[in-house]
């Protein structure tokens, strides 16, 4: 069998930039965007998006001191919760970014800093349950389907309103914020009114219920969370700029 010609064959990825590198590049881009805004880096949280990616590369970044991580599926989740177990990992922050089928809301109930994606009152009742039942207090986002494209999860920003003093009186959740999906646009700067309208959406809950705790605003991927940062991102969930493809 003839071996294609290739210059890596013997040593692979020789020219790819490192796991630490392409993380203190994409760590650079947000102090950048801060800067650009008048904001304090400090106040930014790099969540990086490890689906599909072995817990070897998490492990490898967590050594260069990214300690949090963001999963979508929960299975996968709890797989890499008790893998950093095993390897005796430690220290590293877990966040469940996915949708969340509300019949599957126990697994939501777990070692997790943070579940972005409560989309419906249903999930958020659920958990609650399974919180209380737990004896814990889940921190938690609610999602916002910004543009109400019928595609989307998360409460469009007319129904949530009605629904806030609801859900923060819900005792299993600690409600810290809001999170969207930007649609995916091949221009960054195409996103920026979806996470305008979510900061301002923020602004507006933090005005009518004082009670609450309004500290978050999870917005931006590899695609847009530059944009996201200087329209007022806490949270950037940044899975391809720092793993490569999927
Ligand atoms: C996969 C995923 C991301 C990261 O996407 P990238 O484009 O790879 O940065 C962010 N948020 C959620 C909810 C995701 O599922």
């Amino acid at each position: 069998m003839a071996e294609e010609f290739s210059p890596h064959a013997t040593n692979p990825g020789d020219d790819e930039p490192s796991l630490a590198e392409r993380l203190a590049l994409v760590q650079a881009r947000i102090a950048q965007a801060a800067a650009r805004a008048g904001r304090n880096p400090a106040e930014i949280t790099l969540v990086a998006v490890s689906k599909t990616k072995p817990f070897g590369m998490i492990a490898e970044l967590a050594a260069a001191g990214q300690m949090d991580f963001g999963e979508n599926r929960l299975d996968e989740l709890w797989q890499k919760v008790d893998e950093a177990q095993r390897q005796d990992v430690t220290g590293i922050r877990w966040h469940a970014i996915g949708t969340i089928q509300s019949r599957k809301s126990k697994l939501a109930v777990g070692p997790f800093a943070l579940v972005h994606s409560v989309d419906t009152r249903k999930l958020a009742e659920r958990l609650n349950r399974d919180a209380e039942a737990a004896g814990q207090r889940v921190a938690a986002l609610l999602e916002i389907n910004v543009s109400g494209e019928e595609s989307k999860h998360g409460f469009t920003p007319q129904q949530l309103l009605p629904e806030v003093p609801g859900l923060l009186a819900l005792p299993g959740l600690h409600i810290q914020g809001l999170m969207t999906m930007a649609p995916l646009e091949s221009e960054p700067e195409a996103t920026r009114p979806v996470f305008r309208r979510l900061r301002l959406l923020l602004d507006e809950l933090r005005a009518r219920f004082p009670q609450g705790d309004w500290r978050h605003l999870s917005m931006g991927m590899t695609n847009d969370f530059e944009v996201a940062i200087e329209e007022g991102a806490t949270l950037v969930r940044v899975g391809t700029a720092i793993f490569g493809k999927r």
